[in-house]
């Protein structure tokens, strides 16, 4: 794989030919690229971050090397976990406890929509428009059921997505796929046709029969024989916090997704989420358990938790006043003991666009088969759907080091 793409000359770089074309490297890609190869297709991904993985990527943080930096869990489909199991050789492991909605300290199930709407009333209430809330009022009533019910409980990785990507690097390594990181695609243009596509990126195009794009690609522009398409996209930023905190949990969590006051209100602090973007909902995960440093951080009593906050208001913001705002915030929704002091923290942002069912269809419809799209957004869903084609996914031993990446174009 090195040498092909060591020994092209720039003509040929400008040239270079694939059946398929995948843009991103999220787990969910790095499957079906692999599914295209192992089907007889040649096969390349291009990502404009230097790392794989997506929204599920890992970083090293201070002491902290190879960690999750996200807040995630992977939809209760047997047939994902499954598939899953089959990648990384290992089996995956129970969450304790299971992830849980919280709603002014009640806690309910991750599916349950009740603390959803709760929220979206508090927000009615809040606006005081009588018809936002007898609307709300109507959908809470409508919603007040219990979560549909689940015999496979949530499982994950026992070290986290590390054990993903890391899987998933190691079949590549043996694979032809070509993976191009930090390679910007500007552009698509498919051709009058409608049978080949050129990719434009920072460093030069690359063709090929078609092009595979998911939920949250960032296509910026699309054409058909020369006509612009139109995109319809929501750009969701997204932050990160990672809190390196002396102390225990004050209430058992694996992963939880906080809706209204409990994480969100503060006297003096503006709120943790905004409540236009993502619903106001925050997220909190214990990513110090699921990585390698699981047993440091018990001996030293200390926990590494990520709280995922969408929207806005924290850009530019310092980020020493991030950690101590949402340390307040997990004292006050008692997620942590009161006595808990911040180590250290560090914050990252990941920028991720969204496009729904209904416009990857469109497109789709318009661009014809030189343009595949995958509805991504959920990974347990779209592995169940991965699962159906994909055949046999060979055991892996998880790798310990990362595979060497083929350089850019
Ligand atoms: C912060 C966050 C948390 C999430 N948590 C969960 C979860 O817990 N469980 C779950 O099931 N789903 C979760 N999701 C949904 C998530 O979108 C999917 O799980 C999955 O990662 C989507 O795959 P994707 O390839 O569409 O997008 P992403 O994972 O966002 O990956 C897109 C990749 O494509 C690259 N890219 C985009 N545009 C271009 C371009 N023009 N040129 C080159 N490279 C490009 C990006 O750099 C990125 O690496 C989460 C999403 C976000 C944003």
């Amino acid at each position: 794989m090195e040498e092909r793409n060591s020994s092209t000359t720039r003509r040929d770089r400008e040239l270079l030919l694939y059946d398929g074309v995948i843009i991103g490297a999220s787990p969910y890609m790095l499957l079906e690229a692999l599914r295209l190869e192992e089907a007889g297709q040649r096969v390349a991904v291009l990502d404009r971050r230097d790392v794989v993985g997506g929204a599920w990527y890992i970083a090293d943080l201070g002491e902290f090397t190879e960690v999750e930096v996200g807040c995630h869990y992977i939809e209760r489909c047997s047939t994902a976990y499954d598939l899953l199991e089959e990648l990384l050789g290992t089996e995956l492991v129970e969450m304790r406890p299971q992830p849980f909605a919280l709603y002014r300290g009640l806690a309910f199930d991750r599916a349950c929509a009740i603390p959803r709407k709760l929220n979206a009333l508090h927000r009615g209430l809040e606006s005081r428009n009588l018809k936002r809330i007898i609307y709300h009022c109507w959908d809470l009533v409508r919603h007040l059921r219990p979560a549909p019910r689940s015999d496979t409980p949530y499982r994950y990785p026992d070290r986290g997505c590390r054990s993903i990507v890391q899987a998933l690097l190691t079949r590549l390594e043996r694979s032809s796929v070509d993976l191009f990181l930090g390679t910007d695609v500007k552009a698509i243009e498919i051709s009058e046709d409608r049978r080949s596509v050129a990719c434009v990126t920072d460093s030069g195009l690359v063709r090929s029969t078609f092009v595979v794009v998911g939920s949250c690609t960032d296509v910026r522009e699309l054409s058909v024989g020369g006509r612009p398409i139109e995109i319809q996209k929501k750009q969701m930023p997204h932050h990160n916090i990672i809190l390196h905190l002396h102390g225990t949990k004050k209430r058992p969590f694996s992963y939880v997704e906080s809706f209204g006051i409990s994480l969100q209100r503060g006297n003096h602090h503006q709120p943790l989420a905004s409540s236009s973007i993502g619903g106001g909902i925050a997220r909190v995960s214990d990513i110090g358990f699921y990585s390698d440093h699981r047993e440091r951080l018990e001996e030293r009593g200390e926990l590494l938790l990520c709280v995922h906050v969408p929207g806005e208001q924290w850009e530019g913001k310092d980020t020493d006043d991030f950690a101590t705002n949402i340390l307040d915030k997990l004292l006050r929704g008692r997620l942590v003991e009161k006595k808990a002091t911040l180590v250290q923290a560090w914050r990252e942002k990941y920028e991720s666009p969204l496009m729904t069912q209904t416009e990857l269809d469109r497109l789709k419809q318009e661009a014809g088969p030189a343009l595949q799209t995958k509805f991504t957004f959920d990974l347990g869903l779209g592995m169940t759907s991965l699962a159906d084609s994909w055949g046999s996914v060979e055991c892996d031993q998880v790798a310990t080091r990362a595979a060497p990446i083929a350089p850019k174009l």
